[in-house]
C-alpha cells in the first residue's frame, strides 16, 4: 500500500527550530516555504520520505539541512556532474563541508574526501548513479556512518518519466545495503503513475508522500500554432517574441542540435546576446556557455533538453519552446525555468502539426518496450490536446498531475482571451470519413482538396465517393485547422512517407468515439470561416445528413477494423 500524497498543512510533530536556525544562518533564508518544513521533519525524524515539489520550490534544502543536523555524512545521488558542482560549490561557499565523488575528481582527492567521510567531518557526499553501481564504491560507503540517502531528480528512475536512467533502477538496492538510514526522494515531476513507479523502483513503500501545489502563479504562459512547415517562419517568429523582450533573460528551447544554433545565430543576427547550449558541446565548453548565461545581462540560451534540469537561475524572464516539449511533464519543468525568483515571468511555447509527427516519430525508433512506448506516445498527445485546446493552461496541468481541483489561472493567453470553439463533431467525422475513404494514402491537402469538391487531378473512382465534396461548409483554412486539431488529438496521425506526409486514421478507438458522436470534439473558432458555397456539382443534391454518415462510417470503419486485424494477425494478403 502506497501512502497518500499529502497536501494540506498537518501539524509538524518534531520541532524544527534547529532546522530553521540552519536554514537561516547558511542560507539566509527567514523561514520554510510549503512543504518544506514537514519534509524536512520526517528526514530529521529519521523516517523515509518522497517529496514532489515543483521547479525552485527548494528541493535540496529538503535533504541538505537534515545531513547537516544528523550525525554521519549524507549521501546525495545526483544525475548531472553539472548539478553536483553546482550544489557542492555553492555549499562550500555556505561553509557546509561538502565533497562530490564523479569520474572529474582526481585519485588524491578522492581518497582526502574518503577519509575526511570516515572521519566524520563531511556533512554531504554526492556521488552519481554510475558511481554507486560498482561494487568498491559500495562497499567503502558501508564503513561510513550514514545520517541520510537522498535521491534528487528521482524521476529519473522511471521509464514513465521523461529523463529516464537506467543506473537509477539499480537504486534500489541502496535499501537492503543501508537498512535504517533515511531515504529522500525528491522530484519536480511526478504524475501518479510516475509517483508509484518511483516509490516501487526505489523500494520506498514505506515512505511518506508530500506533493506540492504545481500552481506557478508568478508564470504567465500561452501556445501558438505555427505557420505549417516553414522554419523560416517559426524562425522570425521567435526573433520577434525575443525582441519584444529585449534586456530580459531566458531560455528558448530547440528540439535538436542544429535548429539550435540556427536559432541561436538568428538571434544573434538580429542584434541579441544569444548562446546555443546543447550536448554536442564539451562539458567544459557547455560550463563555459552556462557561465556566461548566468553572469551577462539579458542573455538568451538557445537550448536542447540538454540545459537546465537544476541550473538556478532565478530572473529567467521567458521561456520560449521554439518547439514543444516531449510531454506535459516536461513541459511543465521547462516553464518552470523561468521566473524562479517569483516575479513574473512568461512561459511561450510553439508548436505545429508537424511537430507531433516528429516527435511521435522518434518515439517510434527508440528501442523500448511496447508497454512504454504507448505510454509516451499518449503522453505526447496528452501534450498537444493541451496546447492545441481551449482549457486554462496550468489548470489543464495541473488537472493532469492530479490537482482535480486546480483552478482557471486567469492569466495564460486561453483565460486573458478565451478562444471561441465550435462543435465539430460533424466536420471530424466528414473528415476522418475522407481519410479513410481515400484509403489513408494522402496528405493534407489532397484531403482538403478532396473535402471540397475541389479536387484538382481527380480520379474518377474518386468523384464517386460519397466523401467527396461533403465538405463544401467549410473554408479551405477551416479544414486545415480541423484537420490539425485531429492531429493534436491523436484522432488522425501523420506519416511522414519519405518526405511526402500522409494522413492515417489514429487511435480506432477514439475515432470511433467520434464516428459515433461520443466523443466531442471541439475546433477554435478565431481561423475557422464558414463559407456559403454552393455544394460542388458532381454531389450536388447528395444528402449527407450526419446520421447518415455516422450509420455509413460506422460500418465501413468495421470493415477496416477487421482488415486491420487480419493485416496485423498477418493471416492473409489484403485486398
Ligand atoms: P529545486 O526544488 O528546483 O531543486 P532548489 O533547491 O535549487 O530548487 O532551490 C531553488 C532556490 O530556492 C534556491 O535559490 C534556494 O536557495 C531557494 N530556497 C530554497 N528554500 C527557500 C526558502 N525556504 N525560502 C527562500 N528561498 C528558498
Ligand atoms: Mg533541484
Ligand atoms: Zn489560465
Amino acid at each position: 500500500m502506497l501512502a497518500d500524497p499529502i497536501r494540506s498543512a498537518s501539524p509538524v510533530p518534531l520541532d524544527l527550530d534547529a532546522a530553521r536556525e540552519v536554514l537561516g544562518r547558511v542560507w539566509g533564508h527567514a523561514d520554510f516555504r510549503g512543504l518544506q518544513a514537514q519534509v524536512v521533519a520526517e528526514v530529521l525524524a529519521g523516517r523515509d520520505v518522497m517529496a514532489v515539489l515543483p521547479t525552485g520550490g527548494g528541493k535540496s534544502v529538503c535533504y541538505q539541512i537534515p545531513a547537516i543536523l544528523r550525525p554521519g555524512v549524507g549521501l546525495v545521488v545526483s544525475p548531472l556532474i553539472a548539478l553536483m558542482t553546482d550544489q557542492v560549490e555553492a555549499l562550500k561557499q555556505q561553509g557546509v563541508a561538502a565533497a562530490r565523488l564523479d569520474s572529474g575528481v582526481g585519485m588524491d582527492e578522492r581518497s582526502a574526501i574518503w577519509r575526511a567521510a570516515r572521519s566524520g567531518e563531511l556533512d554531504l557526499l554526492y556521488v552519481s548513479p554510475e558511481g554507486l553501481a560498482s561494487g568498491a564504491m559500495l562497499e567503502r560507503l558501508s564503513e561510513l556512518q550514514l545520517s541520510l540517502i537522498a535521491i534528487d531528480e528521482a524521476h529519473c528512475v522511471s521509464q514513465w518519466g521523461h529523463d529516464f536512467r537506467p543506473d537509477y533502477r539499480t537504486l534500489g538496492r541502496l535499501a537492503e545495503v543501508f537498512p535504517g538510514v533515511p531515504r529522500i526522494a525528491v522530484t519536480a515531476t511526478a504524475d501518479a503513475r510516475t509517483r508509484d513507479d518511483i516509490l516501487a523502483s526505489l523500494r520506498l513503500g514505506a515512505a511518506r508522500v508530500f506533493v506540492d501545489s504545481f500552481a506557478r502563479p508568478n508564470l504567465q504562459l500561452s501556445a501558438e500554432r505555427k505557420i505549417n512547415g516553414s522554419r523560416a517562419r517559426t524562425d522570425a517568429a521567435v526573433v520577434e517574441l525575443v525582441r519584444e523582450r529585449r534586456g530580459k533573460s531566458g531560455v528558448v528551447y530547440c528540439g535538436s542540435r542544429d535548429g539550435c544554433e540556427r536559432v541561436a545565430q538568428t538571434l544573434r543576427d538580429a542584434g541579441t546576446n544569444a548562446i546555443a547550449y546543447h550536448a554536442g558541446f564539451d562539458a567544459r565548453e557547455r560550463d563555459k556557455r552556462l557561465e556566461r548565461f548566468l553572469a551577462e545581462d539579458g542573455a538568451v540560451m538557445v537550448a536542447t533538453i540538454a540545459f537546465g534540469m537544476g541550473v538556478d537561475k532565478p530572473d529567467v524572464r521567458f521561456v520560449i519552446h521554439a518547439d514543444p516539449p516531449g510531454s506535459l511533464e516536461a513541459y511543465w519543468q521547462e516553464i518552470g525555468r523561468a521566473g524562479r525568483d517569483g516575479e513574473p515571468a512568461e512561459g511561450i511555447t510553439l508548436y505545429g502539426p508537424s511537430d507531433i509527427a516528429w516527435s511521435l516519430r522518434r518515439l517510434e525508433g527508440r528501442p523500448m518496450a511496447e508497454e512504454v512506448k504507448q505510454v509516451q506516445t499518449r503522453k505526447v498527445r496528452q501534450l498537444f490536446a493541451m496546447l492545441d485546446g481551449a482549457t486554462c493552461r496550468p489548470q489543464a496541468v495541473r488537472r493532469y498531475f492530479g490537482e482535480q481541483d486546480a483552478q482557471p489561472c486567469g492569466v495564460c493567453d486561453i483565460c486573458g482571451d478565451p478562444p471561441a470553439t465550435f462543435d465539430a463533431v460533424v466536420p471530424a467525422q466528414k473528415a476522418l470519413a475522407a481519410v479513410q475513404r481515400l484509403g489513408e494514402r494522402f496528405g493534407r491537402t489532397r484531403v482538403v482538396d478532396h473535402l471540397l469538391g475541389k479536387t484538382k487531378d481527380v480520379q474518377p473512382w474518386e468523384a464517386g465517393l460519397s466523401t467527396w465534396g461533403i465538405g463544401a461548409d467549410l473554408s479551405l483554412t477551416g479544414w486545415r485547422d480541423v484537420i490539425d486539431h485531429l492531429m493534436f488529438e491523436g484522432l488522425l496521425v501523420e506519416d511522414p512517407n519519405e518526405g511526402k506526409p500522409i494522413i492515417q486514421l489514429g487511435d480506432p478507438e477514439a475515432v470511433r468515439a467520434v464516428y459515433r458522436g461520443e466523443r466531442p470534439v471541439r475546433v477554435r473558432q478565431a481561423p475557422v470561416r464558414v463559407v456559403e458555397a454552393e455544394r460542388p456539382r458532381r454531389n450536388a443534391g447528395r444528402n449527407l445528413a450526419v446520421e447518415g454518415l455516422d450509420a455509413d462510417v460506422r460500418a465501413r470503419f468495421e470493415v477496416l477494423r477487421a482488415w486491420r486485424r487480419d493485416r496485423a494477425s498477418e493471416q492473409h494478403v489484403p485486398p
